[in-house]
């Protein structure tokens, strides 16, 4: 099944979808990680967007929908994706649309995590990520010295360049103008559900895995 996690930045979308993933071996494609991993290995995509992104603006829909194209594609993702991060704004979901239907695949569900704004300012500025197995961690509420004794052992977290206060900012304000009405769209659709994104981690995922299991079934 194709599943869309949507929400406001901090929202846990990327979290869930390593959830999902363990549980369902369903892939998360993260748009954010793939434009992430461009700009530090330089590429010329890295050099186009890097400003853009640390700036919490979005960057072109031509570039986003190339990279997607590439994962909908192939025939390894068919009816496989964890889309985090993209479709964000409402040109987004009609082309994703588009390359659903051109790849003959469909949308099963938009799940939608829903967090208010100080807990999400809250969720971006704590967060950091361990460099060796990439697991997100949360200086206030999910604090990092659990991977040094549980996870990996490694000691190098790094806190994404966009997460400052200044520009979280600006990327909830690009969430509320752009990427808010993506969830009417799906809403006419009938495949969007709310989920309380404001509960324990392992609370949100079990709200998750019912409508998944339920769909699924
Ligand atoms: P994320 O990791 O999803 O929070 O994305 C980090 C940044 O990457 C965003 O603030 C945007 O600048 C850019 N980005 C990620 N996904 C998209 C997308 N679907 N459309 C446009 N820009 C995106």
């Amino acid at each position: 099944m194709n599943v869309i996690l949507l929400g406001p930045p901090g929202a846990g979308k990327g979290t869930q979808a390593q959830f999902i993933t363990q549980r369902y071996g369903i892939p998360q494609i993260s748009t954010g990680d793939m434009l992430r991993s461009a700009v530090k290995v330089g590429s010329d995509l890295g050099l186009k967007v890097k400003d853009i992104m640390a700036s919490g603006g979005l960057v072109s829909d031509e570039i986003i929908n190339n990279l997607i194209e590439n994962k909908i594609s192939n025939p390894e993702y068919k009816n496989r994706i964890i889309f985090d991060g993209f479709p964000r704004n409402l040109e987004q979901a009609k082309i994703l649309d588009n390359l659903l239907k051109k790849y003959n695949q469909q949308m099963s569900l938009a799940l939608n995590l829903k967090v208010d704004n100080q807990i999400l300012v809250k969720r971006i500025t704590g967060r950091v990520t361990c460099s060796a197995c990439n697991k997100t961690f949360n200086t206030f509420f999910d604090p990092p010295k659990n991977c040094e004794l549980k996870e990996c052992g490694q000691r190098k977290l790094i806190t994404r360049s966009d997460d400052n206060e200044e520009t979280i900012v600006k990327r909830l304000k690009t969430y509320d103008e752009k990427t808010f009405p993506v969830l009417d769209y799906y809403l006419k659709k009938g495949i969007m559900k709310n989920i309380d994104g404001m509960q324990e981690i392992n609370a949100i995922s079990d709200q998750l895995f019912t409508i998944i299991a339920a769909v699924r079934s």
